[in-house]
Formats: structure tokens, sequence, C-alpha cells
């Protein structure tokens, strides 16, 4: 089958590999449409997650692997063992890996188990034509969703988990999210579904603008102006009850604790690739209170609902891209590279409309 297979930074192959063959507990699961996601744009520029030298605490892995973790399609094989699923289920699945074992697997954490992995960096994940995954990390498709629309329910769970995580009462409140990539974006639709009252979302560049005005936020692009003044004006310096950031770099984090008031919730969703200057005090002075999130745990199920529910009446543009396997490095990984705030899902077309 063929497959995008990582070797290393910029390294990412078009390959035919063998099938993979279904294990216990497991499906084989025939792929339609796969998401690029920043994780994985962070694998293709560096620095990465998967592993290279030493084998992956949980899997054994190193590279090369096949990646990819955000994925639909349908299953064509059930392991032993398996209850509940059976050939041609639509699906999609959580990407988690874990050992079950663990005091954070046994608490019901596995987004944070001890020797947490990944679909696609810590084993071969869904840029392929087929996938395995194990039966727990599994969700029905409803019928009046598509398999192409199911892929969003992957990062929009990220933004669920993390303002479930909080466990506060956003109704009425003023929120502050900063970054607007596919996360950020997460984050502002899980806020506006919840309640909240004033939500303002930052980023780079005017292309997602109208999309995130349209969903009901302020949208501030903050290389005219400033996300602190703006939040200063609309709650009349009262400032925000929970920011969000997701951005990932100094600058931003440093915006979102000015842009909130005294005992603020401030929940950490970027991926920094540089460790950035903590200003304590600005935190400390507030007794603000900082929550970090780790991907997500059931939360998908929960968006597979609301979507069939049709409550993300705007899914289709959230879509900004599609890209066939074979071109998934020019088309997918470069031209994200090139044009990082055109974008907020490029998909990747595997078996794509074939199967829908
Ligand atoms: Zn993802
Ligand atoms: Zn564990």
């Amino acid at each position: 089958m063929k497959a995008a297979v990582w070797h290393g930074y910029k390294d990412i192959r078009i390959e035919d590999v063998p099938e993979p063959e279904v294990k216990p507990g497991h499906v084989k699961i025939k792929v339609a449409w796969a998401g690029i996601c920043g994780t994985d744009r962070h694998e293709y520029v560096g620095p990465n997650f998967i592993p290279t030298k030493r084998p992956h605490r949980l899997t054994g892995r190193t590279a090369p692997l096949i990646m990819g973790h955000e994925f639909s399609g349908i299953i064509t094989e059930v392991g032993e063992g398996v209850t509940g699923w059976k050939v041609d289920d639509r699906v999609t699945a959580n990407g988690t890996l874990s050992c079950g074992e663990c005091p954070m697997c046994l608490a019901g954490r596995d987004n944070i188990c001890y020797k947490l992995g990944f679909l696609g960096v810590s084993t071969d994940g869904a840029f392929a034509e087929y996938v395995i995954v194990n039966q727990k990390r599994l969700f029905k498709i409803p019928d009046n969703v598509g398999l192409k629309e199911a892929v969003l329910c992957e990062p929009l769970a990220c933004g669920k988990h993390a303002l479930d995580l909080m466990n506060l009462d956003i109704r009425d409140k003023t929120v502050v999210v900063s970054g607007d990539g596919i996360i950020g974006i997460s984050a502002a639709i899980a806020c506006l579904q919840a309640g909240a009252k004033n939500l303002i979302v930052s980023g780079i560049g005017t292309s997602k603008k109208e999309f995130i005005e349209g969903l009901g936020a302020r949208y501030v692009n903050v290389a005219e102006e400033d996300l602190v003044d703006v939040v200063s004006d609309i709650t009349e310096s009262a400032m925000a009850h929970i920011a969000f950031e997701c951005v990932g770099v100094e600058a931003s984090l440093h915006n979102v604790i000015k842009a909130t008031r005294p005992g603020a919730a401030v929940m950490i969703m970027g991926v920094f690739e540089k460790p950035p200057v903590f200003p304590m005090n600005d935190f400390q002075e507030g007794e603000k209170v900082l929550y970090t999130s780790q991907a997500h745990l059931y939360e998908i199920g929960d968006c597979l609902e609301l979507m069939s529910q049709g409550k993300y009446p705007y899914i289709h543009k959230m879509i900004t891209g599609v890209v066939d396997l074979e071109n998934i490095v020019e088309g997918g990984f470069e031209e994200m590279n090139r044009h990082p705030n055109d974008h907020i899902k490029m998909l990747v077309r595997i078996a794509g409309d074939e199967i829908d």
C-alpha cells in the first residue's frame, strides 16, 4: 500500500509498504481522509517527537514510520476479541496510545499516560491506505456526518477537552483566545458553545478574520492592534475572565496574562518551540491560575454528536485545502509552510470520496 513515511527532518517519502496486519483487540481501517495537524508540521520542520535513536517507551518503534493521527475511514477487518465493531463501520479515532497500567491510565486519564504515545508519531499512522487502531480508541461516525467532516472532530476535541478540564462556568464571561490556528479556533468554538459572552480571538494576518467573526467573535490582528488594549476597551478595563494561549510563543503568553483580570484562569494549549520567560509577577499579583491541556479523551465522541446535530454549520469552511497522498509533501507540508496563516485544516485524500 502507499504511505507517507517519515524518515527525518524534511524527509517524508511516499513509499510502497506492506499492508499492516490486524492484531487482537484492534481493527484494520481503510483510510478515507486524514488531516495534517500542527504536530505533523512540527515533525516535518523540527524539532520532532518521532523517536530516531531510542525506541519509544511504549511501542518500541523508531523512525522510519508512517505519519498521521487525524483521520476517518471504514473498518475492513476486526481482530480477535473485538466486540461492538464490524466490517464497514464508519469510524474515526483518538490517536492516543497508552499503557493501561500506570496511575494516570487507571484514573481514566490516558491522555497523560506515563508512557504516552501517538499514532503517526510513536507507531504507524493514518497517512496510508490502511491503519491499525485499538478498538477502545474508536468512535462511530453518525450516518448524517460525512467522512470528510468527521476528521475535524479530532482538533475540535482538543478545544473541548481544554475547556472541560477547567470545569468553569463560562456563561456570560469574557474569554480571550490568542492564536487563530486550528487549536485556537477549536478553543474559541468550545467557548462559544458553552455560552461565552465576549469572545476575542487574536492572530496575525486577516485571512481568517471573516471566518472567526462569522463564529461571533471579535478578531484582533496583532500586527495592527494591541490585544491587551482591545480587551481593556471591550471590558472597560475589567479584562478577561479566562484566556487560552494557542500559539506557543512568549509574546502571546505575556499577552494572555496581561489581558486577564485578577483571579482569572489561563489555559496553555500552544506548543512552545523555545521555553518562554514566564512573567511570574503579573501572574502572582492576581492569584491567576495556570492550566495546561494535552490532546483529549472522549471528546471526539461529543464533537461527532454535535456535528450530527448541525451545531457546526461552518465546518466545511474550516477545510482550507485538500491534497492527494502522493502530493502530501509539496501540496501539504510545503504549502502550509509557505502560507502558514492561510490554512485552518488541510486534508489528505486517501480513499476519499470513493468510500464516502
Ligand atoms: Zn492533531
Ligand atoms: Zn499509562
